[in-house]
């Protein structure tokens, strides 16, 4: 599958970070990670910290899936707004899912800031209305939020306009969200891993799995064999080969980063993330280097042929986009890309297990929230496999 072409922004600046061995041997392991991409880097990270050996082996370079094309934005707010998900799954439900999500992102600015990883910063989030038909909606929402606990404020017109220099019919400002770099954080736990035990072998596709009653064998293109106990799929949006479930819908989305600008103080309040009720939504944030990064303008198709040719014309949009939005701010695009995104039926992700496929377990973050739900099925998934039952899984099942 090609999961995205032009320039993810990370990439450019950042390279290949470094470099992991081909798998050259068998093995035989408690827990082999199917994907090295942040969903198995976080995975790895929980299993060791419990005390499971495991492995991990990609068929690409690592990070080179999904995860160097993200946007790397950390929202607890997920892709189906929170009233809405209580229309779909029960108010309960919802709330629990959004408050995991919340919790999410505190775990994931724990962890960077354990294994030394700086690009992690909190930032306040501001949705907001992208026409005035979607105010009452809005509202509901934000007394949605307010009623389970979150830190949230209603925002008016001239309150957004006053305060967050944003002209909007209505807006929430949750205090809660954050953004890192996604294909960077995937290195950094991948060299932190690597040294409490992990192995991580890259340039490695798997062809033949076999799940056996109580074992799993996982065969690579070059004849070398895995073994384990249990396996973990965190295999991004490639896993459609191994679910027969439609369980996601690919569509293909778009980013555009700005040239670096001179920036003594921050080029809106706060340099807070912003997203808005479009469907399509787009949202934006800000770099370390001093840069806007846009994204949206998502198509509802997978086709990288027709998604690419797109790129300049996307690239121009979100262009125009920004601009509309923040006329006194010069925005002149330097990279743009594009990449194959996911969504399910109602916004959450698939975690646990799958009962055609014994001793394995699913950790896919589908959705606009890919990171927040990396997190969650890292710690579920690693409670599960050392025997502590997670109440949570249950919210991701493929049964719901
Ligand atoms: C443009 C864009 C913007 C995004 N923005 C955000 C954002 O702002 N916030 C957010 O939270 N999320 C965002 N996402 C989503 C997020 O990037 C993904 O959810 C996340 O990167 C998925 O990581 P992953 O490790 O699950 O998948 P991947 O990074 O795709 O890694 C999976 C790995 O599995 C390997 N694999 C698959 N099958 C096999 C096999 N048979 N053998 C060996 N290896 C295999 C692949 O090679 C791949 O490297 C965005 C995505 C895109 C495309």
């Amino acid at each position: 599958m090609i999961l995205k072409s032009g320039y993810p922004f990370s990439l450019i600046k950042n390279g290949l970070v470094a470099t992991y061995p081909k798998l050259e041997k068998n093995i035989r392991t408690e827990v082999v990670i199917l994907g090295g991409g942040i969903s198995g880097a976080l995975m790895a990270y929980q299993l060791l910290l419990q005390g499971i050996a495991c492995v991990i082996v990609d068929a690409r370079s690592i990070g080179l899936g999904s995860t160097c094309a993200s946007t790397s934005l950390l929202q607890y707010e997920i892709d189906t707004p929170l009233h809405k998900l209580a229309d779909q799954i029960g108010e309960n439900n919802a709330a629990k899912a959004y408050w995991l999500c919340r919790e999410a992102i505190d775990t994931l600015a724990a962890i960077a800031a354990k294994i030394g990883f700086v690009d992690f910063q909190k930032r306040k989030s501001l949705y907001y209305a992208a026409a005035r038909k979607d105010v009452p909606s809005l509202l509901k929402e934000f007394t949605s939020r307010k009623k389970h606990g979150f830190q949230v404020q209603y925002l008016s017109e001239k309150e957004a306009r006053d305060k967050c220099g944003i002209n909007a019919p209505a807006a929430i400002l949750s205090k809660d969200g954050a953004q890192t770099d996604a294909y960077m954080f995937t290195h950094a736990l991948h060299q932190f891993n690597i040294k409490k035990g992990l192995a991580v072998y890259d340039r490695t596709p798997i062809i033949k799995i076999r799940h056996d009653k109580n074992s799993v064998r996982l065969v690579a293109e070059n004849g070398y064999e895995l073994k384990c106990k249990k396996l973990v799929y965190a295999t991004g949006y490639e896993v459609v080969q191994y679910i027969d479930k439609p369980i996601v819908k690919l569509h293909s989305t778009y980013a555009t980063v700005s040239e670096s600008l001179s920036a003594e103080k921050p080029f809106w309040k706060d340099n807070m993330l912003i997203w808005n009720t479009a469907d399509p939504y787009l949202y934006l944030r800000t770099t370390r280097d001093n840069r806007i990064l846009v994204g949206g303008r998502d198509e509802d198709f997978y086709s990288p042929g027709k998604r690419d040719a797109l790129i300049q014309k996307k690239s121009k949009q979100l262009t125009r986009d920004f601009t509309k939005l923040f006329p006194h701010i010069m925005f002149a695009p330097e990279f743009s890309w594009t990449g194959t995104f996911g969504s399910t039926k109602d916004g959450l992700p698939y975690i646990g297990e799958y009962a055609k496929l014994p001793n394995s377990y699913f950790a896919l973050g589908f959705g606009g929230n890919g990171i927040t739900f990396s997190m969650i099925a890292a710690e579920c998934i690693a409670n599960s496999i050392s025997g502590r039952n997670s109440d949570d899984l249950k919210l991701f099942s493929f049964n719901r």
